[in-house]
C-alpha cells in the first residue's frame, strides 16, 4: 500500500520553478533513492515530505492524509552532517530524539518514565553499534559513528518513514559499506520505507528497491528558470 504520496507537486521561489508538476507515490516497507544533478530539487522532495516546506501548489499525503508540519514521529531524517547536537552526549542525542515530540527536556521526566526513556534510547545506540559510547560527545565520534548516531536519533521513536539527505555522503568507501549493512538491516527489522538522496548511482542501485532520477525536464538556456525538475 501506498504510504507517501506527492500529488501534482509545483515548488517555486519567486521567479524560480524548482519542481514542475511532480506526482510520485511510495509504497510503504520500500526503498526509494533519489538522484539527480545538483540543483535539481533532490532535497526539496526530502523537505516536502518531512512537511518543512508546503509546495506552492499540490499535496504531500501521508496514508491519504494532509502532512502536519514538522515534529511528527512518523518521520526521522538524517543529515550528511550536524544531523546532532554537539553540546549533547550520544545518550542525550538519542533521549532528544525520544523526546522530540513533547519536549527536549528529560528533565521533565521522572521515576519510571525517565529510567524507560533512557533504557529506549540505549537499546536504540545498541542497535546501531554505539553501546560504548554513551557518554561520548559527537566531536570525539569518527564520521560514521556520527552518523551512527544520527540515524539512531531519527529511529529512537520507530518513526515510519526514514528521510536520509546524503546520509553516507561524507564517509570512507569501507565505512561506507558499512552503513550500507547496517542501513538495510534496520530498515527490514523496523518495516522502515526509506528516501534516500544520494550522488552516488552505485549506492544508488544497491540498497533502493527503486530509483528515481530528478531533472529539468526541458532546458531553454535562456531561461532555465522557466523550467522545474520533474522525475524523468
Ligand atoms: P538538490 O538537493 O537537488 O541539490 P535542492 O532541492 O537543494 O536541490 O534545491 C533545488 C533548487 O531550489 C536549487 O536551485 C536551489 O538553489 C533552490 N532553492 C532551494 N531553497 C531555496 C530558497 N529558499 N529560495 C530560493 N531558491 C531555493
Ligand atoms: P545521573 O543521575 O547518572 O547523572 P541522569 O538521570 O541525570 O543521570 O541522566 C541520565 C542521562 O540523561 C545522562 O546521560 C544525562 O546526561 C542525560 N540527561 C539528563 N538531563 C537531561 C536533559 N535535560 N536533556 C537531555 N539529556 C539529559
Amino acid at each position: 500500500s501506498e504510504i507517501l504520496t506527492f500529488k501534482d507537486i509545483w515548488v517555486e521561489y519567486g521567479e524560480k520553478i524548482v519542481l514542475e508538476r511532480v506526482s510520485l507515490s511510495i509504497s510503504e516497507g520500500s526503498f526509494v533513492s533519489i538522484v539527480g544533478p545538483s540543483g535539481a530539487g533532490k532535497s526539496t522532495f526530502l523537505r516536502l515530505a518531512l512537511g518543512q516546506e508546503a509546495p506552492t501548489r499540490g499535496q504531500v499525503l501521508l496514508d491519504g492524509k494532509a502532512l502536519l508540519p514538522q515534529c511528527d514521529p512518523d518521520r526521522g531524517v538524517v543529515f550528511q552532517r550536524y544531523s546532532v547536537y554537539p553540546h549533547l552526549t550520544a545518550l542525550q542525542n538519542v533521549l532528544l530524539g525520544l523526546e522530540f515530540a513533547k519536549s527536549p527536556f528529560l528533565g521533565r521526566l521522572y521515576g519510571k518514565a525517565r529510567r524507560d526513556a533512557i533504557q529506549t534510547a540505549t537499546d536504540m545506540l545498541t542497535a546501531v553499534g554505539l553501546q560504548h559510547n554513551l557518554n561520548i560527545y559527537p566531536s570525539a565520534l569518527s564520521g560514521g559513528m556520527q552518523q551512527r548516531l544520527a540515524i539512531a536519533q531519527a529511529l529512537v521513536k520507530h518513526p515510519r518513514v526514514l528521510l536520509l539527505d546524503e546520509p553516507f555522503g561524507a564517509l570512507d568507501p569501507e565505512i561506507r559499506l558499512e552503513m550500507h549493512d547496517l542501513i538495510l538491516r534496520l530498515w527490514a527489522q523496523h518495516g522502515l520505507t526509506i528516501l534516500m538522496v544520494t550522488h552516488d548511482l552505485q549506492e544508488a542501485f544497491k540498497l533502493a528497491t527503486r530509483v528515481i532520477k530528478v531533472d529539468k525536464r526541458r532546458h531553454d538556456p535562456h531561461a532555465p528558470h522557466r523550467y522545474g525538475s520533474g522525475i524523468i
